[in-house]
């Protein structure tokens, strides 16, 4: 949602009803992997679902503009910040429950904020199969399930059973991949055709060889180490447009190691834009213009964001790179 200004009546009612976790014009840098991004004007963390729903009915019936993050990879949160409330998904657990289809199957049950990389290796080690591709894949599971994050040829689609989802009203209900349409890094939910939080996740993992799976741990981990720069970033920046890489493209445009102020497209994987210390949200913008305009020019290609662009943008910020020739 691009919204600007929230009436100050509006924010206190929201505040008064959250206190004493609410937090005033908090800045969001810290919380992101990109270092990056302004104040929101109201920020929750929420450890438990019963405060999720309070939050968002709250924040509905007050009319106040509500963003979720989790572990904040896969965003670009403006300078000037984000209006209205952020919620910030920590709720923790797991269960592992025995599938009554069939004893090589077990159900795992993991709230929203569990990180989703430390929840692959556990069960990795539990001798459950499924999730090894995620395992230096950062963030949570519930944003796992909006993303429909995927590495290595896997993906949640792959082992998601269902997603209990609470929507702004505070009604929750249970979701299938299919009822999220769940497809490359998109699903319903980050669409923003269906609207609301994905409280927990439950996966459908095999059992297997725990020293197998050991051994495929340290195949991705590897695979990463080679493949992926370290420092401060949202992970790949555009999505991969059909039948090639986002990075092949901006690396044959010649911009490896471009920079605009303190951002930078990594020298060693063009999809990924770092924040060398002090980037602004702005550089990073400039950035994915650049690169945008260059791999046009040299192909016809229009790279999509995968990252994605959060608080007090312009329209004509987002319209310029939604599509070739919006430039503001
Ligand atoms: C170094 C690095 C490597 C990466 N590698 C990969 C990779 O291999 N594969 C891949 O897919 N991604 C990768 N990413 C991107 C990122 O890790 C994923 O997109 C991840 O799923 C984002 O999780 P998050 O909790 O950080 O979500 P956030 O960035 O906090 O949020 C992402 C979106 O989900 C929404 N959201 C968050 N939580 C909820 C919730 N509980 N309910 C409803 N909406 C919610 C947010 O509003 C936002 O729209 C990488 C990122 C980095 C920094």
């Amino acid at each position: 949602m691009n919204v600007w200004t929230v009436p100050p009546a509006a924010l206190a009612a929201l505040a008064q009803r959250l206190e004493p976790g609410v937090r005033w014009r908090h800045v969001l840098a810290p919380y992101t992997t990109y270092r990056i991004g302004g104040p929101a004007d109201l920020f929750l963390v929420a450890t438990r679902a019963e405060e999720v729903v309070t939050a968002l009915q709250a924040a509905h019936a007050l009319g106040v503009p509500c963003r979720l993050i989790g572990g904040a990879s896969n965003l670009l949160i403006a300078d000037a910040g984000v209006a209205g409330l952020v919620i910030k998904l920590s709720m923790s657990g797991v269960r592992f429950i025995e599938d009554p289809g069939g004893p090589e199957r077990v159900i795992v049950v993991a709230a929203a904020g569990c990180q989703l990389a430390s929840l692959a290796r556990q069960c990795a080690r539990r001798g459950l199969a499924g999730l090894v591709w995620a395992s230096n894949v950062p963030g949570s599971v519930g944003a796992a399930v909006v993303n429909n994050a995927g590495a290595f040829g896997g993906c949640m689609a792959d082992v998601l059973v269902r997603a209990l989802v609470v929507d702004p009203q505070g009604q929750a209900r249970y979701y299938t991949p299919a009822e999220l349409a769940m497809e490359y890094r998109s699903t319903r939910l980050k669409a923003g055709a269906l609207q609301g939080a994905v409280l927990e996740a439950e996966l459908a993992l095999t059992r297997a060889d725990p020293r197998e799976l050991e051994q495929q741990l340290a195949q991705v981990r590897e695979r990463r180490r080679q493949s992926q720069p370290s420092g401060f970033s949202a992970g790949s920046m555009f999505t991969n447009p059909p039948g090639d890489a986002a990075g092949r493209l901006i690396e044959a445009a010649g911009l490896k190691g471009y920079r605009c102020g303190d951002a930078q497209i990594s020298p060693q994987h063009a999809n990924f834009f770092l924040n060398l210390g002090a980037a602004t949200a702005r550089e990073v913008y400039a950035l994915m213009r650049v690169a945008q305009d260059a791999v046009y020019r040299q192909t016809g290609i229009w790279l999509r964001p995968e990252v994605q662009l959060v608080g007090r943008w312009t329209p004509a910020e987002l319209a310029a790179l939604a599509a070739p020739g919006g430039a503001p």
